[in-house]
């Protein structure tokens, strides 16, 4: 290539991370930590050679918008806001960033189990607004994670870690994947079940799968109902893994002890939405694989990924190797 290539980087994490990409290409980037409008967002990547993006929706019409655009770095390991079908018609690389944030967000999936099994939430509250006036016998009772029975929707990298978290707490381990996981039942002594029966056996069920058609909408009326009146939820995966109004009749009916969602649908939740209303709903604004360190790597390894495209090497976290072949790129 001649002239520099040119990037669009729709969100930063880290300037200086920035400035080492700085160093390959000409790199305009929007400078606030929110999304561009869908308007500015297609203009922004009209000349674009590569496309570093946060959860924006690439899509055929943004590469359509894009001629020039030959890869997609997301900043994020789950990947539904890319059509990867049409990245891969129009000879245009996608790739994630997978492994870096595993850890931390095993981290965040017991933060929410904790929460949500010793009423944190509302006992928090409680304790703020002055109701908290001596030592409860009967205040804010939960449910023990020790001894417990957790269930894992998805026993895939996340999974995996936070099976092993579960291990040390003492708990006993299901999971239901399409395939069975074989290495992480070595590893961690989870035990594969049907889907109906880590519904119907699990004490604490944490979602940690992709948003696929075969996911979306996981978790409905029918789920809630088959599971352990006393059970919670744990949601860590995307938002539209669970059906959202058939959990807030779920919670408002006690139908489950609890919930507490990393990920809504919608995301973000109207502020007057039911479910903020709920003392057994505790609710975190997306924060799985929200640390300074891991949020670094995980740009650091979306500009890696340019880095390497914008060599004509196969990024190292390419999510459709064939896409140069097949729509016709270099
Ligand atoms: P991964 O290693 O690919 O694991 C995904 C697991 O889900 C696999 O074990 C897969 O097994 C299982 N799965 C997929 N479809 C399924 C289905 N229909 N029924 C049952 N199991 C199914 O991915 P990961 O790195 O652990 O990440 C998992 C997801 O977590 C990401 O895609 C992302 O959406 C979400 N995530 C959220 C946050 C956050 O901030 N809240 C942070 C990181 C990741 P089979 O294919 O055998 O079914």
């Amino acid at each position: 290539m001649s002239e520099r290539p040119r990037v669009f980087v729709s969100r930063v994490v880290d300037f200086d991370l920035l400035a080492s990409l700085e160093q390959v290409a000409e790199v305009r980037h929007n400078a606030a930590d929110q999304a561009l409008p869908r308007a500015a967002l297609l203009e922004a990547v009209r000349d674009a050679d590569a496309l570093l993006c946060g959860p924006d929706r690439v899509d055929a019409a943004l590469l359509a918008a894009a001629p020039s655009l030959r890869m997609v770095a997301n900043c994020s390991v789950g990947y539904d806001n890319i059509d990867l079908a049409a990245c891969t018609a129009r000879g245009v690389w996608a790739s994630n960033t997978p492994g870096v944030l595993t850890e931390t967000t095993a981290d965040m999936a017991f933060a929410l189990l904790l929460a949500a099994a010793r009423q944190l939430g509302p006992a928090r509250d409680a304790a703020r607004d002055g109701a908290w006036r001596e030592f409860y016998y009967r205040g804010w009772l939960g449910r023990d994670l020790h001894g417990a029975t957790l269930g894992i929707a998805g026993l895939g990298r996340i999974g995996t870690a936070i099976a092993r978290r579960a291990h040390g707490f003492g708990m006993r381990i299901l999971y239901h994947n399409r395939t069975p996981n074989v290495a992480a039942e070595a590893e961690t002594g989870a035990c594969w079940v049907s889907k109906d029966a880590l519904l119907r056996t699990s004490d604490f069920l944490v979602l940690v799968m992709p948003l696929s058609p075969s996911t979306r909408g996981f978790i409905g009326a029918a789920e809630l109902e088959a599971m352990k009146r006393d059970a919670v939820l744990v949601n860590i995966a995307r938002g539209p893994v669970v059906d959202t109004a058939s959990l807030t009749a779920a919670l408002q009916a006690r139908r489950i002890f609890g919930a507490a969602l990393d990920v809504t649908d919608p995301e973000p939740l109207p502020a007057d939405h039911p479910l903020y209303r709920l003392d057994n709903c505790f609710i975190a604004p997306h924060l799985g694989s929200a640390t300074l360190r891991t949020r670094r790597e995980m740009f650091r390894m979306a500009i890696d990924n340019i880095r390497a495209a914008l060599r004509d090497e196969l990024p190292p976290n390419c999510l459709n190797p064939d896409a140069r072949r097949v729509g016709g790129g270099a």
